[in-house]
């Protein structure tokens, strides 16, 4: 459990329909893994928590109910022209759910993003026609004889605004008439602004005067940020995914036989970012030196999986991906299974919250799951 000296964060109780079970869990999700004494962490938990709201109040009336939640699956790779399968490969992935509702029954994906997802025809959306990972779980599914529709994306995208300083009028009105932006203002907040103001003539917005005014944000344009869609596959691009997964377990082989792995030096710097294994490809680090280790298991993100060398043989939608990307670093990440010995320090803010949302939308999912088993919907698989 980590710290949690944010008064604010008990604020919520009385409201009405505050306290409905998945909306509890969610919050107590965000309470316990935010370390609120961490400036950046305390940041994007506040976030967290004002969406979290906004999500609740938006969707908590429709009628999808999970059947799954958080599941990981593995399915033969099948050779598409023989219906055989692959002696070597099977293909994995864990998915965030399955959901009922409005007579279908459809994957559930969660995602978090900073593009723009109001509109239809934003990349967002249109990306999501060839994305391979719903076509990959879709398939995996169908595998397992679960037909389903097909997958209800479930994204947020996060405010782009941090905690800012307050006018003069905004501080006098916070810690005279313990008020902001309408809302009140606890009394140990209204003290943070005038120690702050005291401190430096200014103050900037405290936590809970932030989640305020993020809470209003949402509140003005909830379809800016909560949007959910239906996203759908028809036969014959499943049977191409299949295609695809079989062609990508084939070269696999002959690159093991070869042993080229040939390099794709456009991926060695991507949105800003050094690919982890530039030292070794460039030949200013060493593979077998002190800064790295090798994994014994490739997929460490995914539970119970049945192989016997490690995952070396499991496609993943990662490993798919990064096949296409560079079979080079292919090779260091799934055959040799290199890792940093230190993990970077930069925290990545982006990874950081998407883990953190992922985890209250898997409480908040969970309490959709009461009462599902009696009403029949969950039973055609
Ligand atoms: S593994 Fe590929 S992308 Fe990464 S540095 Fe080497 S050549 Fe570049």
């Amino acid at each position: 459990m980590k710290q949690k000296n944010e008064p604010w964060l008990g604020s919520h109780q009385a409201k009405p329909g505050s306290d409905e079970p998945g909306l509890v869990a969610a919050r107590e999700v965000i309470i316990s893994q935010v370390a609120w004494d961490d400036e950046g962490q305390a940041v994007m938990g506040a976030m967290a928590w004002a969406l979290l709201d906004a999500y609740h109040r938006k969707w908590h009336g429709e009628q999808w109910r999970a059947v799954q939640i958080e599941a990981t699956q593995q399915a033969p790779v099948m050779n598409p022209d023989t219906g055989h399968a692959s002696r070597t490969f099977t293909h994995a992935g864990k998915i965030d759910g399955r959901v009922v509702g409005y007579g279908r029954q459809m994957l559930l994906e969660h995602k978090t993003t900073s593009d723009e997802i109001s509109s239809d025809d934003a990349p967002f959306w249109r990306r999501l026609s060839i994305d391979s990972q719903i076509s990959k779980y879709l398939v995996q599914c169908l595998q397992h004889g679960i037909d389903l529709d097909g997958c209800l994306y479930d994204v947020v995208k996060k405010p782009n605004t941090k905690p800012k300083l307050l006018t003069s009028a905004q501080a006098r009105q916070a810690t005279s008439l313990n008020e902001y932006l309408g809302q009140h203002v606890p009394d140990e907040v209204a003290k943070d602004v005038v120690d702050q103001v005291a401190a430096n003539g200014r103050a900037r917005e405290p936590l809970a005067l932030y989640a305020i005014r993020l809470k209003q944000i949402l509140a003005g344009d909830p379809d800016a940020y909560l949007v959910r869609r239906c996203v759908y596959r028809i036969d014959s691009e499943l049977h191409e995914h299949l295609r695809e997964i079989w062609a990508m377990a084939t070269d696999v082989r002959a690159e093991r036989r070869r042993g080229l792995w040939p390099r794709s030096t456009h991926a060695c710097w991507q949105w800003n970012t050094p690919c982890a294994f530039l030292g070794i490809c460039s030949g200013h680090d060493d593979a077998d030196g002190v800064k790295w280790q090798r994994k014994d298991q490739v997929h460490q993100e995914l539970d119970e999986l049945e192989t016997e060398v490690g995952g070396r043989d499991v496609i993943t939608n990662s490993s798919l991906n990064t096949f296409l990307a560079c079979r080079r670093k292919y090779l260091h990440k799934y055959e040799q299974g290199l890792q940093r010995v230190q993990a970077d320090e930069q925290r990545n803010d982006a990874l950081y919250f998407g883990t953190l949302w992922h985890m209250a939308q898997e409480a908040w999912w969970q309490h959709t799951m009461e009462g599902n088993e009696s009403d029949g919907e969950g039973s055609n698989n």
